[in-house]
């Protein structure tokens, strides 16, 4: 059957959390938006921890699992080296990337250097600042940056970027006009963070457009006994465990959560304490600072800005450099514990044999609990804390709406039809009403008002 008019394609994404690849085609014009891998449960089902695909056969060892889309056009000469798959020049026009996060932008590397790969502004400066300092590889492109609420011709289709809140800063939803029609496309969306705003005018320009379909993340659209505060409800309870504890304190968030960063240092700032963190961060920080209002980021190396502690290790990498002259050992914190909020990355927690904490010492886990019961990483974790005699605390804010917020965007939006997407449970929006289409992999969907 010949499809006329535009069609939207869901090539990740679909029944689970992440792997977000959506193909918009529209007469001989093809945009992919997103293009990261599936962690889960497909991706582990078959590579972990250090069980990769191979760096000279990317593409053949990921395709042998259908853990990539087979699609012609896309993928660069040398990821296709080796695999059943002919190199084709470029049949993918565009790829519009929402955030930074490896779920949605971790594939780039598999992409043909010729297709233009467009980035927030600031999205772009994080991604450096990423591939700079960790084991991220994005590949060579034609990036492009768009400002904010700019549109972005490829071809017939306009694509308008809206900011929107997010726990990894300079995230993005999009409306993509098509000559039948728009799409919305949240891309990971909340708002209970500093960001709100723009989420809430994202999806009154959204609502405007009387969109032909609602392309909406549904991360916590199912049951989610998990506890989730907002981010000035992190800053009060860390407020409060501050306020009583007089010794060293400990946090872990995810180093690229500016927003938490924030709100520990401001919550360490208020009660006199001063916020400790890795290198890395020190670095993401400053690399993203240009892109930040003033005054605003607690800047490494300025009176009120993070602290940077010196792991022990022997080779340090070009990055970490700069800070290390003026970083704190852990001899520093264990004797002067009562003037630091140290956060650790669960990777570092070695230098507890040296830190020393004194049983009872608080430790903040500000990232989110574990989706399942028998998880590796917690378990580990927790035999560190026990081991140390460390009081754990659990308080974050996650990066996504939660099911009612996640409905009410639904409805604010009006949608014709709803696909959830980057969800576990896409039938959790069935209750919306008969507009409620949980899409299948790989099937065309026709745009229509
Ligand atoms: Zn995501």
């Amino acid at each position: 059957m010949e499809v006329r008019g535009a069609t939207v394609t869901f090539l990740g994404g679909v029944n689970e959390i992440g792997g977000n690849k959506i193909l918009v085609e529209d007469g001989p014009d093809r945009v992919l938006f997103d293009f990261g891998p599936s962690f889960a449960p497909k991706w582990e089902d078959y590579y972990y921890n250090f069980l990769k695909p191979r760096t000279t056969s990317p593409v053949k060892d990921l395709l042998e699992f259908d853990l990539i889309p087979r699609i012609g056009g896309l993928y660069s000469k040398e990821a296709l080296a080796d695999s059943d798959l002919p190199y084709r020049a470029p049949e993918v026009h565009a790829i519009f990337i929402t955030h930074a996060h490896a779920d949605h932008a971790g594939h780039l590397d598999l992409v043909d250097p010729e297709i233009p790969v467009y980035v927030g502004e600031g999205t772009k400066t994080l991604l450096d600042a990423i591939a700079g300092s960790t084991a991220m590889k994005y590949g060579d492109h034609a990036w492009r940056t768009f400002p904010d609420r700019a549109p972005v011709k490829v071809g017939g289709i306009e694509v308008v970027p809206f900011p929107v809140d997010h726990s990894v800063p300079f995230a993005y939803g999009f409306l993509i006009r098509t000559s039948s029609g728009t799409l919305a496309y949240t891309g990971d969306i909340r708002h209970h963070g500093p960001r709100a705003d723009d989420t809430h005018a994202f999806l009154t320009a959204a609502a405007a457009e009387r969109p032909a379909g609602l392309l909406i993340e549904g991360t916590r659209a199912g049951p989610d006994a998990r506890r989730n505060l907002t981010e000035q409800g992190v800053r009060s309870e860390v407020d409060r465990l501050l306020e009583h504890h007089a010794g060293l304190a400990l946090a872990c968030t995810y180093p690229r959560d500016v927003d938490r960063l924030t709100t520990l240092d401001a919550a360490a700032r208020a009660v006199g304490r001063r916020l400790v963190v890795s290198a890395r961060t020190a670095y993401l920080l400053d690399a993203i600072a240009p892109r930040w209002s003033p005054g605003t980021l607690p800047l490494p190396g300025t009176p009120d800005g993070v602290l940077v502690y010196n792991r022990k290790k022997k080779i340090f990498r070009e990055y970490e450099k700069p800070y290390l002259e003026a970083a704190l050992t852990s001899e520093d914190v264990r004797q002067h514990g009562a003037q630091y909020l140290l956060a650790l990355d669960p990777y570092h927690f070695p230098e507890l044999i040296d830190l020393r904490p004194p049983r009872g010492t608080p430790f903040i886990h500000s990232m989110s609990e574990p989706f399942s019961e028998d998880d590796v990483d917690d378990r580990v974790m927790h035999n560190w804390l026990d081991h140390f005699g460390l009081e754990f605390h659990q308080m974050h804010a996650s990066g996504h709406a939660s099911a009612t917020e996640l409905f009410e965007i639904a409805h604010t939006v009006k949608p014709s039809v709803v696909y959830p997407i980057h969800t576990e449970h896409p039938e959790a929006f069935e209750k919306l009403g008969p507009g409620v289409h949980p899409p299948r992999l790989g099937v065309a969907y026709p745009v229509a008002p």
